[in-house]
C-alpha cells in the first residue's frame, strides 16, 4: 500500500508551498492532484498579491498593521484578528522568498517590486506580474517543488478522507483516473488545498470548471466541521455573457465604471476618494442596483471603461485582459469600453481550521481557498488570496512536519479499508441504481437556483423558495440514472461526484444564509440590511448528521481592531 508521512491534497499555489515546506524539512511528502499542478486554478489568478512592501511612493507609509486594519474592516469584522495580523505580517517577507525564488513581478524604474492600488486597501500594496500574477506563482513554486523532487501523482482524484475511530486522520482514497483503480494512500498527516468552488454557482463563475464544492465537502461527511459557508463573494468584473474575470487590477491601474449614461456610478455609493476601488462586496452590490434600476446597457450589464489608459499602459500593465476580450468577445479594450456584470468568484468560508492549517482532526489539515483560517472573515480583499495561499499553505506544511515526526511511518491498513468500503459504498448509491434522471441538467439547474436565490441579493422569502428547489434537486439526484462503468478517464464518475459535493455545499450555505439574520460583508439580506454584532459577530460552523448539516456557531477572535461601521 502506498504511504508517505504527509500527504497534500491539491497542486494549486497553498497545496505546493505546503508540499515545499514539509520537504524542506526532510519529510517524506507527496501531492495529489486531479489535475496537472500548473493547470490549477491559482494560475488563473491576475491581479496581484498584497504585502506592505511600501515600495509605492505613494505607500512609502504602509505596515502590516494597516494592511491588517483593511483586512479585517473589509471583513466586516468576522475576521479573526490574530490570524489577518499572522497573514499581513509574514506577506513582505513571502513575497522577498518568492522574488528569491525567481518569481517575474513586475518592477518599478529603481528594481523594487511594483505595486498597484486595489479596493478597500488604504495603499498601493498588490504586487504583480502584469496580469498574470498566478502563472507567475505558480510557476515558480512548480520549479521548486521540481528542484527539491516532490512527489506528484497527478490525475489522480481524492474521492474519501480517512479518519479512524479514534478520531485521527490515516490518509485519503483515490480513484486513479488513468486506469480506474481505487487506491487507499496511508499518510501520518493529509493536509487538504483543494482550491475554490465557485462551480457551485453553474457558469456564472470566474472559477475554473474544476473549482468545485466535492474538496470541502469530502472532509465534512467524514465529520470535520466546515465554517462560514454562508459568505459568497461576487466579484463585481466579469465579462457579460460568460463571466470570464476583468482582474480589479484594470480599476487598481485607473479604469472606470460607467453605466448606459456614461456616468462613473460608483460616486453614488462610496466617497469620491475610493470610487471604483471601494471593496468587493460594495462594488458588485452597486453594479447590481445599476442595473436592477435600469441605469445597465440594455437593462444587463455596465461597462469597464479603460480607454482613458491609453493603448501603452494597458498593453503592458494588461496584456491579458486585453487578449482575453479580443479572443473572447471581439473587443479591443484599447478602443471599446468591456461589458461587465458580477459574477460569483470566491468561497470566504471552508473547512474550519486554524492559523496552523490544524483541524479539530489531529493529523488533518487545509489551507488555501478551500480552508476558513479565517482571515477574510465576510468579504475577502482583492489580492488577499494568493497571499493566504503561500502564508497558510508554508504554515500547514510546516505544523504537519512537526506532527508526523515521531509517528510510526506505516499505513493504518485496517482505517483505510474502512474507507476504501464507504467510498465504494457511496459510490454505489449514487451511481449503481437504475434512476432515469440526468446528473448534468440537476447540475445546470443547481446553478441557476444559487444565482437567483443566493446571490448579490438575499432575502428570507427568495431563499425559503432556493432551498425548496435546492432539496427537490437533492431528491432528483437520489434518482439519477448509472454512471458510466468504463475504467479509464471516467469523468462522469468525476463530475458526478463533484456535483454530489456542491449539493452538499450548497444545502449548507442555504441554511446559513438563511439562518443569519442580518448583513455583513458579502452577505446581504434585504429584510435585514443592518450588520448586527449583538447578535451576530460569530462565525457558523456547520456539521454533518445524518438528518443534515447542523449549525453552531465559534467566537471571533478580536482584540486588535474594535468594530466600526464600515464606510468607504
Ligand atoms: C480568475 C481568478 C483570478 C483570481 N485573481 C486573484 C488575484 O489576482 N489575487 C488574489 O489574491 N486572488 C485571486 N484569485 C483567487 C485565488 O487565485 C485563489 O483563491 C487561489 O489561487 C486558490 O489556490 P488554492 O491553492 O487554494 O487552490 P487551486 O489553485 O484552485 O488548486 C486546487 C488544487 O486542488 C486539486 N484538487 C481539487 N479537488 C481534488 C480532488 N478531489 N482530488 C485531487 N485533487 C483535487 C486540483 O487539482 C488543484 O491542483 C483569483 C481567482 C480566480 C478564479
Amino acid at each position: 500500500m502506498i504511504f508517505h508521512d504527509i500527504i497534500v491534497v491539491g497542486g494549486g499555489l497553498a497545496g505546493l508551498r505546503a508540499a515545499i515546506a514539509a520537504k524542506m524539512n526532510g519529510v517524506d511528502v507527496a501531492v495529489i492532484s486531479k489535475l496537472h499542478p500548473v493547470r490549477s486554478h491559482s494560475g488563473a489568478a491576475q491581479g496581484g498579491i498584497n504585502a506592505a512592501l511600501a515600495n509605492n511612493p505613494e505607500g512609502k507609509d504602509d505596515t502590516p498593521e494597516r494592511h491588517a486594519y483593511d483586512t479585517i474592516k473589509g471583513s466586516d469584522f468576522l475576521a479573526d484578528q490574530e490570524a489577518a495580523f499572522i497573514m499581513t505580517s509574514t506577506a513582505p517577507e513571502i513575497i522577498r522568498e518568492m522574488e528569491h525564488w525567481g518569481c517575474p513581478f513586475s518592477r518599478f524604474e529603481d528594481g523594487s517590486v511594483a505595486q498597484r492600488p486595489f479596493g478597500g486597501a488604504g495603499f498601493p500594496r498588490t504586487c504583480y506580474g502584469a496580469d498574470r500574477t498566478g502563472h507567475y506563482l505558480l510557476q515558480t513554486l512548480f520549479e521548486q517543488c521540481v528542484k527539491h523532487q516532490v512527489k506528484i501523482m497527478e490525475e489522480w482524484f481524492v474521492l474519501g478522507l480517512s479518519i479512524d475511530d479514534n478520531r485521527t486522520c490515516r490518509g485519503v482514497v483515490c480513484l486513479d483516473l488513468h486506469n480506474g483503480n481505487l487506491e487507499m494512500v496511508g499518510a501520518n498527516a493529509v493536509i487538504f488545498a483543494t482550491g475554490g468552488s465557485g462551480r457551485m454557482y453553474g457558469t456564472k463563475t470566474s472559477n475554473a470548471l474544476t473549482s468545485t464544492g466535492l474538496g470541502i465537502a469530502m472532509p465534512f461527511w467524514a465529520g470535520v466541521p466546515i465554517k462560514d459557508i454562508e459568505f459568497v463573494q461576487f466579484h463585481p468584473t466579469t465579462l457579460f455573457k460568460n463571466n470570464v474575470l476583468m482582474t480589479e487590477g484594470c480599476r487598481g491601474e485607473g479604469g472606470y465604471l460607467i453605466n448606459k449614461d456614461g456616468e462613473r456610478y460608483m460616486g453614488r455609493y462610496v466617497s469620491e476618494k475610493v470610487m471604483e476601488l471601494g471593496p468587493r462586496d460594495i462594488v458588485s452590490r452597486s453594479t447590481q442596483t445599476e442595473i436592477e434600476e435600469g441605469r445597465g446597457v440594455e437593462g444587463k450589464y455596465v461597462y469597464l471603461d479603460l480607454r482613458h489608459l491609453g493603448a501603452q499602459k494597458i498593453m503592458e500593465r494588461l496584456p491579458g485582459i486585453r487578449e482575453i476580450c479580443i479572443d473572447f468577445i471581439g473587443i479591443d479594450p484599447i478602443e471599446e469600453p468591456i461589458p461587465i456584470v458580477p459574477g460569483m468568484h470566491y468561497t470566504m468560508g471552508g473547512i474550519d481550521c486554524d492559523q496552523d492549517g490544524k483541524t479539530e482532526v489531529p493529523g488533518f489539515y487545509a489551507a488555501g481557498e478551500c480552508a476558513c483560517v479565517s482571515v477574510h472573515g465576510a468579504n475577502r480583499l482583492g489580492g488577499n488570496s494568493l497571499l493566504e495561499t503561500v502564508v497558510f499553505g508554508r504554515r500547514s506544511g510546516e505544523d504537519a512536519s512537526k506532527y508526523v515526526k515521531d509517528k510510526e511511518k506505516k499505513a493504518q491498513e485496517s482505517a483505510l479499508k474502512k474507507s476504501l468500503e464507504e467510498v465504494k459504498g457511496q459510490l454505489n448509491t449514487i451511481g449503481g441504481g437504475n434512476g432515469k434522471e440526468n446528473p448534468y441538467e440537476i447540475r445546470d439547474e443547481l446553478g441557476d437556483v444559487m444565482v437567483k436565490h443566493f446571490g448579490i441579493f438575499r432575502t428570507g422569502e427568495e431563499m425559503k423558495e432556493g432551498l425548496e428547489k435546492l432539496n427537490g434537486l437533492i431528491e432528483r439526484f437520489k434518482k439519477i440514472r448509472p454512471i458510466d462503468n468504463c475504467k479509464a478517464w471516467n469523468f462522469d464518475k468525476l463530475w458526478i461526484m463533484e456535483l454530489a459535493g456542491n449539493l452538499c455545499l450548497t444545502e449548507c450555505i442555504a441554511l446559513g444564509a438563511l439562518n443569519r439574520t442580518e448583513s455583513r460583508g458579502a452577505h446581504f439580506r434585504r429584510d435585514f440590511s443592518k450588520r448586527d454584532d449583538a447578535n451576530w459577530l460569530k462565525h457558523t460552523l456547520y456539521r454533518h448528521t445524518p438528518e443534515g448539516p447542523q449549525i453552531g456557531y465559534k467566537e471571533v477572535q478580536l482584540g486588535r481592531f474594535e468594530p466600526e461601521e464600515r464606510k468607504y
